[in-house]
């Protein structure tokens, strides 16, 4: 602790620390009460969403304990990060994992052994060795954490099996508090957790999972690339990801981006490891840039200031969706989630899940969360609304910062429409897609509807007063209300489900959503919303923040670490309206802490005189 304390007697005060080590004075949510109880000696299930500030809980009391704290943490890179933002606060971290040279690892050996360490973030499978347990028996262990607690549950989209090695921790380490963390909102995966890892005595801490700066756009997909380079313009000079399900999709709209002036770069688990790391290295190290990725891109990526979060394709289910787009705005700052998508994805998706999982309950269970997230794609009520009661939580609605809430959706009686849409799959026997029954309603003459005999049936034409841009969105809405169900022996095919009967007997009235043009004018409020940091300031000050930046840039670069661990976009900000004009000013901004004002303190004051001068 000397370089925190600058040799005076070891700071025991949370409140006095958070102020001295990350320049915050005060605690965020249930932070202080996670705190409180883990420094006492409690074990703890912290379950606050992505930016609600989970790493303070363990940072904290590893720092007021004695001995080092152990954090196990799925990613190098992650890791990588987190030490590199504790050592500029003045903390004495390490990683220990297998991209440590000999001399390196000696290094942190000698550091643990000598009691010279805070912190130390180690992978899953090392914890449990005997090697480790050995190490870490000659020195005292403040606390356990264990970060992206969601990767030991398999009903978790990150599932590593060596986290359900951590299980034995209790008995290996007793007296030792533990401490789970993770981002989930889902209840099965919480549950689950708890289970694993033997938590059942710990004390749960959990806030809401809203995320209010986030804004949601959900659109039918019309022309995929046109509607992104419009979601993008919105965006220039911040830096965001885009989702495609396959490696392809994404290394073609990476280079289509590119031709189209869109700085982006590819990232997927098919590209070798060198590239990879280039790539994912660059988006958190500079400004601006679009990452085009798979899902095997974002689990613990800590960039603060991610301002976007677009979906080509259709995520798996409404916490994939939910995870991922809570990747942006991180600091707190309004960000946008966009996504469009159309019937092809929900083919796509349901094949995924016939030939993946051999298990029948399993398939039930993914079916189900597909349809749940279709089932958001096509409500016309509030999106934040259904997000969060499908996490259990209750919300009033009417959020104004989502689509439908901005540009509420027009619903029409479309109980005749769906009886013929209904029909034409009956007729047709249950075994064609929706793009050919599309035609048969709108009876469109071609070499299928002929060969079938469809363009003699009475259901041929019968649908022609509709467009079959609405006959497509009527069968993603038949869908979704789980009125027709897509059949993958049959490649596809849409056939009824039980509600459907009631339809055709008029028992049952269909309501459906009027689509509209899509990224269109919903997106203009929500873009007023997504302002950049700097458009937050206005003229004089957006100049200081300009130049802010670029001394932050240069520090950055020298360090090579991104430019957020010097100081957040937040912090440039207060920097830029509050103009502060000597250490002690510097000092009362939120997330100036005793080290960084040592270490940048004057290179920010002289760029803030000379602006002013
Ligand atoms: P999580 O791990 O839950 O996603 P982080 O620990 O990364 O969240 O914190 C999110 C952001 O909030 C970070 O930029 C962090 O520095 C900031 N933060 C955390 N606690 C506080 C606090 N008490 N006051 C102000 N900012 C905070
Ligand atoms: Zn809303």
């Amino acid at each position: 602790m000397q370089q925190i304390q600058n040799g005076a007697a070891p700071l025991k005060d949370p409140l006095a620390l958070l102020k001295r080590v990350y320049g915050y004075s005060a605690f965020l949510g249930r932070q202080a009460e996670v705190v409180g109880h883990v420094i006492a000696g409690g074990d703890a299930v912290v379950l606050f969403p992505t930016g609600g500030g989970k790493s303070l809980c363990f940072q904290l009391p590893a720092l007021i304990r004695d001995g080092v704290g152990v954090v196990v943490s799925p990613l190098i890179a992650l890791m990588r990060d987190q030490v590199e933002a504790l050592r500029q606060r003045g903390v004495r971290a390490a990683a220990l994992n297998s991209s440590l040279s000999y001399e390196e690892f000696a290094e942190v050996r000698r550091a643990l052994s000598q009691g010279d360490l805070d912190l130390l973030y180690v992978t899953p499978e090392r914890i449990v060795t005997r090697g480790f347990q050995e190490m870490l028996g000659r020195t005292g262990v403040a606390l356990f954490a264990i970060d992206e607690a969601h990767c030991v549950s398999q009903w978790g989209h990150d599932f590593r099996p060596e986290y359900r090695e951590l299980g034995q921790l209790a008995e290996l380490y007793p007296g030792v508090p533990r401490i789970a963390l993770t981002a989930t909102a889902d209840p099965h995966t919480r549950a689950d957790i708890i289970d694993q890892l033997g938590l059942g005595a710990a004390r749960v801490f959990s806030t809401s999972f809203d995320r209010p700066n986030i804004s949601y756009e959900i659109a039918a997909r019309d022309q995929p690339r046109r509607q992104l380079l419009q979601f993008l313009s919105r965006h220039q000079g911040s830096s965001g990801i885009v989702y495609c399900l396959s490696r392809a999709k994404v290394d073609d709209t990476a280079a289509w981006l590119n031709a189209q002036g869109v700085r982006a770069l590819p990232y997927h688990a098919g590209m070798d490891r060198a590239s990879r790391d280039a790539n994912q290295d660059a988006f958190l190290k500079e400004e601006g840039l679009c990452l085009v990725a798979t899902v095997a891109f974002g689990m613990g990526i800590d960039k603060p200031n991610i301002r976007y979060v677009a979906h080509l394709d259709l995520p798996g289910s409404v916490e994939a969706y939910y995870q991922e787009t809570g990747r942006a705005g991180r600091d707190g700052l309004p960000s946008e989630a966009w996504m469009v998508y159309g019937m092809a994805d929900v083919v796509q998706r349901s094949r995924m899940i016939d030939e993946g999982a051999s298990d029948e309950g399993v398939k039930r269970v993914e079916r189900a969360k597909l349809n749940a997230l279709l089932a958001l794609c096509e409500t016309p009520g509030c999106r934040r609304q259904a997000i969060l009661s499908y996490f259990g939580e209750t919300h009033p609605g009417a959020c104004g910062n989502c689509d439908t809430c901005l540009k509420p959706v027009e619903t029409w009686d479309g109980t005749e429409a769906a009886i013929k849409a209904l029909a034409a799959v009956y007729r047709t026997g249950e075994r064609f897609g929706a793009g050919h029954l599309i035609d048969v309603l709108v009876g469109n003459v071609n070499e299928k509807t002929s060969r079938f005999g469809h363009a003699e049936m009475p259901v041929f034409g019968a649908g022609k007063d509709i467009p079959a841009k609405t006959w497509q969105s009527i069968y993603r809405q038949l869908l979704a209300a789980g009125l027709v169900g897509v059949d993958h022996a049959a490649f596809g095919a849409l056939r009824l489900e039980a509600g459907a009967r009631a339809v055709f007997r008029h028992e049952r009235t269909v309501l459906f959503r009027k689509d509209r043009p899509a990224a269109g004018k919903s997106a203009k409020s929500a873009s007023a919303r997504a302002e950049t940091a700097r458009s937050m300031l206005d003229g004089a000050d957006g100049e200081l923040f300009e130049a802010l930046r670029a001394a932050r840039t240069a520090i950055a670069r020298e360090l090579a670490v991104p430019p957020y661990v010097v100081f957040p976009d937040t912090t440039l900000v207060a920097f830029a309206s509050e103009r502060p004009d000597s250490r002690e000013a510097l000092l009362g901004i939120s997330g100036v802490g005793q080290a960084k004002l040592e270490r940048y303190g004057d290179a920010f004051l002289k760029v803030i005189a000379a602006h002013c001068a």
